[in-house]
């Protein structure tokens, strides 16, 4: 009998190289001002997420659940869902609660927006609290499907048509705080009026307090939701954003993205661009600025890319030809190609947890038509184990931290970026875009690089 190990039909996901979708709704939930997130369903979900979060942003992060027991599994959760809406609106006094559904409450099929509603009737005196609600099954989608599923519900629950003005709304996806600090004081630099959907520059990296807030400071203000229908146009980052989720379930026909709710809600004008990541895509997106504002770019942002070609070609010689792992969210690893192509790295393997049918072609669009790497849509992290195992060493790998295991097996340096990064510190301001974040990233993988060589010469040379 053959062991185990070399079996192949495994029809299970070893180590998912995604996450929960209720996750990702939280983390957008968590970017606009004075929301609580609401998971319905057991605590166990709650609490996975609350972990996840934690161990990355080093924030505290209170996430409501409805606590699901026997009874509401069999009997229906709408009276555990009344009552945590009632006791968060009561004990956190928030500005909005963002509901998300597990997989155990979408597979009871409890209806959630009639729920909602009858909790209206029942609790008047929370009727200044918006509610928005997501369905997050996690059989359907990843985390980043959870997230664009959350920024949705806050376009159709919690904003509303208003007098025409002249702000344009940024749906920058799931970036860093420190992504989306640099956007922020692009937008203040260019004297653009910005709606940030969500807002995690500060919510998810906030300062030090004094005193412990159960709401932390930050994200989309109330005013700017109220204002929202009658902004000039949006822009928003990314080519597959939650667009995947039709691919894994017939009733899930008519999937929108943030920005095309926007167009179909308020008539709103916009484009979509992918994550700003390297030379390339940032130019892409500041012409995109340019064009759809009048604003002129900075002098600063055309230094900061002078010094990135600058180092570029400086430092070629370490980077070029260079075999790369790379894997992640679809829309993080197609900017992340994009990038590596761009300075010279060949991507051997690019995997992503996500299934949507989109994300080959457009990867390919993006290499270097000599570079033929494989490409894995839906993998689990065994499945690229076996994958790195079978091909030629690579030289990096680059990715978040649950494929540090397989970096440590081959023995290859791991650069660590995107979500979730558990095993360093200093997650949450990573930057990633950007000519300033190109040119960081750039460095950390020369220098992941020269250290591995350095390390594993016999000879302790100390210049290059
Ligand atoms: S059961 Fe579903 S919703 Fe709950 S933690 Fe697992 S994947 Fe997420």
């Amino acid at each position: 009998m053959k062991p185990l190990t070399e079996t192949k039909a495994f029809t299970a996901t070893r180590n998912a190289c995604k996450l929960c979708a209720p996750l990702g709704a939280s983390m957008a939930y968590k970017g606009i001002q004075g929301c609580v997130p609401l998971i319905h369903g057991s605590q166990g979900c709650a609490t996975y997420v609350r972990r996840y979060m934690i161990s990355h942003y080093k924030e505290p992060i209170d996430i409501a659940s409805s606590s699901f027991s026997e009874e509401s599994t069999i009997f229906g959760g709408g009276p555990t869902l009344k009552l945590a809406m009632f006791n968060v609106g009561n004990q956190y006094k928030p500005y909005h609660i963002g509901v998300t559904t597990t997989c155990l409450s979408e597979t009871i099929g409890d209806d959630v927006p009639q729920i909602i509603k009858e909790f209206r009737g029942e609790a008047p005196e929370l009727a200044h609290i918006g509610l928005a609600h997501a369905s997050t099954p996690s059989y359907c989608g990843t985390h980043v499907d959870g997230f664009h599923q959350a920024i949705v519900s806050v376009i159709k629950y919690l904003s509303s048509e208003a007098e025409p003005n002249n702000k344009l709304v940024l749906l920058p996806g799931m970036l860093s705080p420190a992504d989306y600090r640099y956007l922020t004081e692009i937008m203040e630099r260019m004297d653009i009026d910005v709606i940030m959907l969500p807002d995690l520059s500060e919510s998810l990296d906030n300062p030090h307090w004094e005193d412990y807030k159960r709401i932390p400071d930050g994200g989309t203000t109330p005013e700017q939701l109220k204002s929202l229908g009658g902004a000039k146009s949006y822009m928003q980052f990314g080519d597959v954003l939650n667009k995947g989720m039709i691919a894994n379930t017939v009733k899930r026909k008519n999937i929108n993205t943030p920005g095309s709710v926007l167009e179909e809600m308020y008539n709103m004008p916009g484009a979509t661009t992918g994550f700003p990541i390297g030379i390339n895509a940032t130019d892409r997106f500041f012409n995109l600025l340019e064009k759809m504002t009048g604003k002129a770019i900075p002098e600063k942002y055309t230094k900061e890319r002078g010094r990135l070609v600058d180092a570029y070609t400086d430092g070629h010689k370490y980077v070029f030809d260079k075999r790369a792992v790379i894997y992640g969210e679809e829309d993080f690893v197609i900017g992340l190609t994009e990038f590596l192509t761009e300075i010279g790295i060949k991507p051997v393997l690019i995997a992503t947890g996500g299934e949507s049918s989109a994300f080959k072609g457009i990867v390919k669009s993006k290499l270097n038509p000599r570079h033929n790497p494989e490409i894995m849509v839906g993998a689990d992290f065994e499945e690229i184990a076996e994958k790195c195992r079978e091909i030629e060493k690579p030289d990096i790998m680059i990715g978040h931290s649950k494929g540090y295991y397989i970096a440590r097996e081959l023995n290859f340096p791991l650069l660590r970026v995107g979500f979730p990064i558990h095993d360093r510190f200093g997650s949450q301001r990573v930057l990633h875009i950007g000519y300033e974040g190109a040119h960081r990233l750039f460095e950390n993988i020369a220098n992941a690089l020269i250290e591995y060589k350095q390390e594993n010469s016999p000879v302790g040379w100390k210049y290059m």
